[in-house]
């Protein structure tokens, strides 16, 4: 049994190394989705401004044209009115000529505020692109950030999962099926006796009770109030030397 024990307190620094690289890597993945979708929504804001600052600039470079355009066709409407052979022509070349002045005019009106809304557009698009830029380097920076320790995490797990394993072909297989029902409740099933208590709830142990832990090595003792496993404090649990052995 005291090897078990030995095992056993091996096994709980592993698990607890093991449980830490899962616990390293959290949320990160999630994070980085969470940035990647923001920078995307961002670079969709900025390319909808760019287009309407192109369109803009479409329609000032066009204007003087599209203008002079309207301007020979009402010429054109014009002539054709002193053709028409009815009251109904005559009013339906009337109408056009109408829509063609109100088109030119508000043409006109948005070239004249044309200057305005460049400025603004441009003013907003320098906004857009800055909180694009943060929103890319934040999702670099997570990125970065994830990938490392990915890369690290790789070779940590590898190790470890290693070790747990060679560890857990010795141990008896109750025990085992014990422990794990323990670590269910206690990620830490096993712990070892701090200044006489369990060091997982700190509940004292009763002396009479340390003693037997101490002569009796055959057998396997658990905390009575939290159920833990309970190994004496000279039991190695020792990384280095897990690692060491490894
Ligand atoms: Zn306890």
């Amino acid at each position: 049994m005291e090897q078990q024990i030995n095992l056993l307190a091996q096994l709980t620094v592993v698990d607890g190394q093991l449980d830490e690289l899962h616990y390293e890597l959290g949320d990160l993945p999630q994070v980085v989705k969470k940035l990647e979708a923001i920078m995307r929504e961002k670079l969709a804001v900025a390319e909808v401004t760019q287009k309407l600052l192109h369109d803009l600039d479409h329609m000032r470079g066009t204007a003087h044209v599209t203008s002079q355009e309207s301007v020979d066709r009402e010429q054109k409407l014009s002539q054709q009115q002193f053709q028409v052979k009815n009251n109904r022509e005559f009013d339906a070349i009337t109408k056009e000529i109408e829509h063609l002045k109100i088109e030119r005019a508000e043409l006109e009106e948005r070239v004249r505020t044309s200057g305005v809304r460049d400025e603004n557009l441009r003013a907003t698009l320098a906004v857009q692109e800055q909180e694009l830029t943060e929103a890319r380097s934040q999702l670099a920076e997570k990125e970065k950030e994830l990938q490392e320790l990915s890369g690290d995490q790789n070779e940590e797990l590898r190790k470890f999962t290693g070790i747990r394993l060679r560890l857990s072909s010795h141990i008896n297989d109750t025990i085992e099926t014990e422990y794990e029902r323990i670590r269910t409740f206690h990620p830490n099933a096993a712990v070892p006796l701090r200044k006489n208590s369990c060091s997982g709830c700190y509940s004292a142990i009763p002396s009479q009770r340390i003693m037997e832990m101490k002569y009796r090595r055959d057998k396997m003792y658990t905390c009575e109030n939290c159920g833990r496993i309970l190994f004496t404090e000279d039991v190695s649990i020792d990384l280095e030397k897990i690692l060491a052995e490894a």
